[in-house]
């Protein structure tokens, strides 16, 4: 039976593998902010998991409180444009509630995701429908918070994020740069949106039942594993 909770170790993995696939897909992020925006989304992504990931290698982070705080400042320090507060502020509303926190069960991720979406829909005054990050994270954690196991409800959030991203190309953008375009931003995917679906296939990848270890090329159960280290 896979183990319902994250923990800090998988909870940095999250992190780490978030930065690979913005590093991965900056060129995406770049594209389509050029066609709707000012085409430094990649740019400002990357240079920001970047800067994470390095600030990682050098730090032991205590509890998962510390570690999304860690994310966040740096996020909000380095990201730059609309983007660096929203998701310096999903981060730091994380941390607010994980934090001393070792492990969150699955009840309580549903609880911390929902915090940082909420500062992000109270900073940026968006909701759905208004062409943002928004329209990825908020359906994406309702099927979180749908299913109750962590492994499903991640592989859910992450499938559900990259459908709405896609889906924001129908919408006429309202917030941000994209809404100078008016009724030209119709026909163009949010890069916000299909950041955000980076980040939740990164927490999907990470909290798949079946991980790859490398080393040989054998997978394992994960749960399997922590049972065994107990
Ligand atoms: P900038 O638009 O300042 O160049 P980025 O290109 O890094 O910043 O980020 C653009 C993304 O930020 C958009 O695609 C959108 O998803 C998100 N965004 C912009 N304004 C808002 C807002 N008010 N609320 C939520 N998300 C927003
Ligand atoms: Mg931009």
């Amino acid at each position: 039976m896979a183990i319902n909770e994250l923990t800090l170790e998988w909870a940095r993995s999250w992190i780490e593998k978030a930065a690979t696939l913005v590093a991965q897909n900056a060129t995406l992020l770049t594209e389509l902010d050029t066609a709707i925006g000012d085409g430094d989304h990649g740019a400002n992504m990357e240079r920001g998991f970047g800067a994470v990931r390095r600030k990682l290698d050098g730090t032991a982070t205590t509890d998962i409180g510390a570690l999304f705080k860690l994310v966040g400042m740096t996020l909000l320090s380095t990201v730059g444009g609309a983007a660096g507060p929203l998701y310096g502020g999903f981060f730091l509303e994380m941390a607010k509630a994980a934090a001393g926190r070792h492990t969150l069960a699955k009840s309580e991720l549903d609880q911390v995701l929902e915090a940082g979406l909420n500062d992000i829909k109270r900073r940026g005054k968006a909701d759905v429908g208004d062409k943002t990050m928004v329209d990825a994270l908020t359906p994406a954690i309702g099927a979180f918070q749908s299913a109750s196991e962590l492994h499903v409800a991640s592989r859910a959030a992450a499938d559900v994020a990259k459908e709405a991203a896609e889906k924001t190309k129908s919408l006429l953008a309202r917030k941000g740069r994209a809404s100078y375009l008016g009724e030209r931003s119709i026909g163009h995917q949010d890069p916000g949106a299909t950041s955000c679906w980076l980040l939740l296939e990164a927490l999907a990848s990470v909290c798949a039942p079946q991980r790859d270890l490398g080393h040989g090329g054998t997978k394992t159960q994960r749960g399997e594993q922590q049972t065994n280290k107990r």
